[in-house]
């Protein structure tokens, strides 16, 4: 063995990007919430094949600073918490500060930002983790990221990434989740020059969820509503007789951030109950609410669990509000009722 060692950021990055960016997906997940954080009310993805030539996520945020723009890609810098108290009170979607020094790591990067102020923007240019350009230039207010070659000097990785359609099957999935969670954010999302995705970003939920699954679909759900002293919950469920193979369909997200959630899960299947056939699962969209010190979202990296501090209260008012949504439902006899 050799003497110990502090490793160099630019390795430590590396090593740190094996968690973050475990496939084009993630890339996209991180650039994405960092728009969404940036107070964007549009977000443009841009993908080929499946991602690992080229991702390009591109918002109409705030901007970053000129003279932030170096920092923003090193390790543990972030604008979104200086304090530990800060931890027990998070209201963004990002706080770890790993997310940009992990992609540049990994992948050859060019970001432009500005901040509007000045009319002048900022381009840095990231191979590998190592700066090749840092240069004044002319953008639009805004962030606009593009990673291209992802994986290229970790093979290993590489090796690992599967058929286009599946990464590409990845990055739709989030895609969809993100803008159920965000209705006010215009989003498309592109493929080798396909539209998949355009939401309106008019905060209608229904119309993200007919872009998404459809118009009739759509207009298959029902609205939910409820509070309890510590959560909100707002969304929509799909009538019984319109259910699924798998529970993809459920979607669950927590100011502002989608997740997974198992206690949310059960209690959905649970107020459904004898409704559904063996096996079948409902479409829902479900919004909670709550203060941020309820929440832990530091549980890991990639923020899609998190811990309630007050998980029995919460199961209670996701099966009542869909209860009553479902109660009221039966009340119109439906095809089911006939037979
Ligand atoms: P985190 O999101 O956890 O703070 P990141 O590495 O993702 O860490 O980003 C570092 C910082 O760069 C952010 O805190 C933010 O200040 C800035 N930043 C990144 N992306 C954007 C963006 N699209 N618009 C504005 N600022 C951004
Ligand atoms: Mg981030």
């Amino acid at each position: 063995m050799g003497k110990i060692l502090v490793l160099d950021e630019q390795l430590a990055n590396q090593i740190a990007a094996g968690e973050v960016v475990e496939r084009p997906a993630s890339v996209i997940k991180e650039l994405v919430e960092n728009a969404v954080d940036a107070g964007s009310s549009t977000i443009d993805i841009t993908v080929e094949e499946g991602g690992l030539n080229l991702i390009r996520v591109t918002d109409n945020g705030s901007g970053i600073p000129a003279e932030e723009i170096e920092t923003a890609f090193q390790r543990h810098a972030t604008s979104k918490i200086s304090t530990s108290s800060d931890l027990f009170r998070i209201a963004s979607l990002g706080f770890r500060g790993e997310a940009l020094p992990s992609i540049a790591a990994v992948s050859r990067l060019e970001c432009l930002s500005s901040t509007g102020h000045t009319g002048l923007g900022h381009k840095l240019s990231i191979e590998g983790g190592t700066i090749t350009a840092s240069i004044p230039a002319a953008t639009p207010q805004g962030t606009d990221m593009t990673v291209r070659d992802l994986f290229y000097n970790t093979p290993a990785r590489l090796k690992y990434m599967k058929a286009v359609q599946t990464e590409l099957g990845h990055i739709s999935d989030y895609i969809y989740r993100i803008a159920l969670a965000h209705p006010g954010i215009a989003f498309t999302l592109k493929h080798n020059g396909n539209t998949l995705l355009r939401t309106l970003g008019t905060g209608d939920r229904l119309q993200v969820i007919a872009a998404i699954y459809g118009s009739n679909t759509a207009k298959a759900m029902m609205a939910i509503q409820g509070e309890s002293p510590d959560y909100e919950l707002l969304g929509y469920i799909s009538k019984p007789e319109l259910t699924r193979s798998n529970r993809n369909g459920i979607t669950v997200i927590v100011n502002g951030r989608y997740i997974r959630s198992h206690a949310v899960n059960q209690a959905l299947l649970q107020a459904y109950h004898t409704l559904l056939p063996i096996n079948r699962f409902p479409l829902a969209i479900i919004e909670i609410g709550m203060h941020p010190s309820l929440l832990d979202v530091n549980v890991h990296p990639s923020k899609m669990e998190v811990r309630f501090s007050k998980e029995a209260e919460l199961r209670t008012l996701v099966e009542s509000a869909i209860q009553a949504a479902l109660g009221k439902e039966r009340h119109i006899p439906g095809p089911d009722s006939i037979h």
